[in-house]
């Protein structure tokens, strides 16, 4: 029987931490760290995820500004609101909630974020500092993974790490924070070849590939570490993750659910991120 990670738990401890250091920074500097996060269209996940964005910045005390455009917006509006933010003092953090509506380019937008105001880590200025290992923030769902690990008291050095999944913003940083932390890693992805054996090596097996329960008992090595990024929809609208919890749970020594693992986690590594480039821009004055 594995230990649950409870991702609420942990989220809430380190918001806790974070509203202590934002009424510190707020004493030592007279503004509050500020979050500015811009929307384009409607559609009703991003919403979902801005909203949180928004309640996840009063609950810990920070200044935010939400940004809700129209979809029929055009790239020079848009650009030209990131340059506006990217001179504003009260803002630290800028997010563009993604995906874009198609007629806008994701990556121009990425690129015109100032990299010190970059709280997603998204910019390629940032994901170079994560591969060298000298990053000011780390994308915000692995950081959210590695706080969970730590949680664990699982020490990551020497571990067979296996991820499951390459994307830009989960899998592959994933597999550098892991390597940071002294694991052995492999990546996996959907041309892998025998996956189940790679997989059964794990003694941390994180999954990110978005396939719901893909993930079933007889891929995961007894007594180990199983963390599940996926979110998916089932037909009956429930959510469920990429590892199939039934199955996988009697053979872990610990294991995320979904929900409540992972998910609680991503947002309040943006706050982190926030309040690491307040401290950031208040030092360089
Ligand atoms: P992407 O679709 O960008 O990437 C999926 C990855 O999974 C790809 O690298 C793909 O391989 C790999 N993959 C797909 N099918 C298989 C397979 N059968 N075997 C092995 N690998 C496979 O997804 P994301 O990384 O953005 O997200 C993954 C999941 O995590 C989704 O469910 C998403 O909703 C969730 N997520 C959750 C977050 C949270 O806050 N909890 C945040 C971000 C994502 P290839 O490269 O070869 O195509």
């Amino acid at each position: 029987m594995a230990k649950i990670i409870d991702g609420k738990a942990v989220s809430a401890s380190v918001r806790a931490e974070l509203k202590t250091e934002c009424e510190k920074f707020y004493l030592e500097n007279g503004y509050k760290p500020g979050l500015a996060v811009i929307i384009v269209g409607d559609d009703p996940a991003s919403k979902v995820y801005v909203n949180n964005k928004e309640k996840g910045c009063a609950e810990v005390g920070y200044h935010s500004e939400v940004y809700r455009l129209p979809a029929e917006t055009t790239e020079a509006e848009l650009l030209s609101l990131v340059d506006k933010l990217n001179k504003d003092d009260k803002i630290h953090g800028i997010l563009c909630q993604l995906p874009l509506p198609k007629h806008l380019d994701e990556t121009k937008v990425i690129l015109a974020i100032d990299p010190k105001k970059d709280v997603d880590a998204f910019h390629p200025e940032n994901v170079g500092k994560i591969m060298i290992g000298n990053y000011s923030f780390l994308p915000c769902t692995p950081a959210g993974v590695m706080e969970l690990i730590s949680s664990t008291g699982v020490d990551i050095t020497g571990k067979e790490c296996v991820v499951v999944g390459r994307s830009n913003i989960v899998g592959k940083p994933q597999a550098m924070l892991l390597l940071q932390k002294n694991g052995t890693v492999t990546i996996c992805h959907s041309r892998t070849k025998n996956l189940a054996e790679v997989t059964r090596r794990a003694d941390i097996l994180v999954v990110a590939i978005g396939k719901a329960d893909f993930i079933t008992g007889d891929m995961v090595k007894e007594g180990a570490v199983v963390i599940d990024v996926g979110m998916n929809r089932r037909a009956d609208g429930k959510l469920t993750g990429d590892v199939d919890f039934a199955s996988c749970e009697p053979k872990a020594s610990f294991i995320t659910p979904v929900p409540g693992g992972v998910g609680p986690m991503t947002i309040t590594m943006l706050l982190k991120n926030t309040l690491t480039a307040a401290k950031a821009s208040a030092e360089s004055k």
